[in-house]
């Protein structure tokens, strides 16, 4: 078996020990006699799966019984739907900070909805960083306030997150969740799809104050009512099984490796070995995010020429760094490095960069 580094942006690389325990428990789930993928979400084994995965992520984040963990489908461009469908009722503005494509999107969904401000972009800047704090102000009328914590196509990152009052944070982080440490008490409701950091595609994780969701308009379509997940523990219908199991795994690793801040220091570490090599020689190694605004999950990079950039990718394949293509939409390099990402790989990466700088400067 030959293992590669995967710097994928998602789905991504899972942590090895994860997928061991997968495979050593594919055909007996916990002595049940069947796989996991065999067993009814309505059965002790699965059940059990579903209530640990909660809380152990409740426990990584620190949160207690005041918030729900939701596990559901549709990946997280169905959450750009469902925030305002669930959070922006007439005579308000949902408003959002963009970021990035995704963002764009998350907008482009709640106009369908109701009223919605963009307060600050980065657009005509091609999205190269997020915003100070004190850019973003919001209008009187606000329901919310969306934000995208990871831009993981343009690679820039939230060091800090808005005190918004008593105006709810909803935050995208479906690059960056469960990478660090955040202070919770600033958000009302986080969104992730599961597949950049924590998981297989297919899941997504909500992290939601129960008070936030409660009370919510009963005409609502059944399938798109938080409140009725958080009702039925994520149970209302058949959930993404084998997912929210891998979610589960991946968090039980997470504590095991000493949690959020561990993860944190290790991350910071990972993207340094990288973004040092960019900064050793930055007419060669375009950075594309604004300092401060730099990514620990995607250090985007373009090279002179388109040639050397596919090159690049060409050169890293062959010797198992693979997946370093930026996103279609804006070309150039992207190394995506989750949590699962070792260390090693990006001292690999680093190593190849500064001889193919040596090569081709
Ligand atoms: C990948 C991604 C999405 C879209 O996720 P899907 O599960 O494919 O819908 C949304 N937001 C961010 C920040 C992402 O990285």
């Amino acid at each position: 078996m030959k293992r590669i580094f995967n710097f994928s942006a998602g789905p991504a690389m899972l942590p090895l020990e994860v997928l061991k325990q997968v495979q050593s428990e594919l055909l007996d789930c916990q002595n049940s006699g069947m796989s996991i993928l065999e067993v009814s979400h309505r059965s002790k084994v699965y059940e059990k799966v579903n209530s640990e995965a909660e809380q152990d992520i409740k426990d990584l984040l620190g949160l207690d019984d005041s918030w729900c963990v939701l596990f559901l489908g549709g990946g997280a461009s169905l959450q750009f739907t469902m925030v305002p469908m669930n959070f922006l009722p007439e005579g308000k503005v949902g408003v959002y900070a963009d970021t990035s494509s995704f963002s764009a999107k998350a907008v482009k969904e709640a106009a369908k909805v109701g009223e919605t401000k963009v307060i600050f972009s980065s657009k005509a800047d091609k999205y190269n960083r997020v915003p100070k704090l004190s850019e973003l102000t919001l209008p009187e009328n606000a329901a919310y306030l969306h934000i995208t914590g990871n831009n993981t196509i343009e690679g820039t990152e939230y060091k800090d997150y808005p005190d918004t009052g008593a105006v709810p944070l909803i935050a995208d982080l479906s690059s960056d969740i469960l990478s660090k440490p955040i202070p919770t008490d600033k958000f009302s409701l986080i969104f992730a799809g599961a597949q950049k950091n924590i998981g297989p595609g297919g899941v997504v994780v909500v992290i939601a104050k129960k008070d936030f969701i409660k009370g919510r308009s009963t005409t609502l379509p059944t399938m798109l009512n938080y409140e009725v997940h958080m009702d039925n523990n994520s149970l209302y219908n058949t959930p993404p099984v084998f997912g929210v199991y891998i979610v589960g795994l991946v968090a039980k690793w997470l504590k095991a490796q000493g949690g959020l801040k561990v993860m944190a220091q290790r991350n910071e570490a990972k993207a340094k070995v990288v973004y040092d090599v960019i900064d050793a020689h930055p007419e060669f190694y375009r950075g594309f995010a604004e300092r401060d605004s730099r990514s620990l999950m995607n250090v985007t990079f373009g090279l002179p020429t388109t040639e050397l950039e596919a090159q690049f990718v060409a050169e890293a394949t062959a010797i198992g760094l693979n997946g370093l293509k930026g996103h279609r939409s804006v070309g150039g390099l992207r190394a995506s490095i989750y949590n699962a990402m070792p260390h090693m790989g990006c001292v690999q990466l680093a190593a190849f960069m500064e001889g193919f700088w040596y090569k081709n400067k």
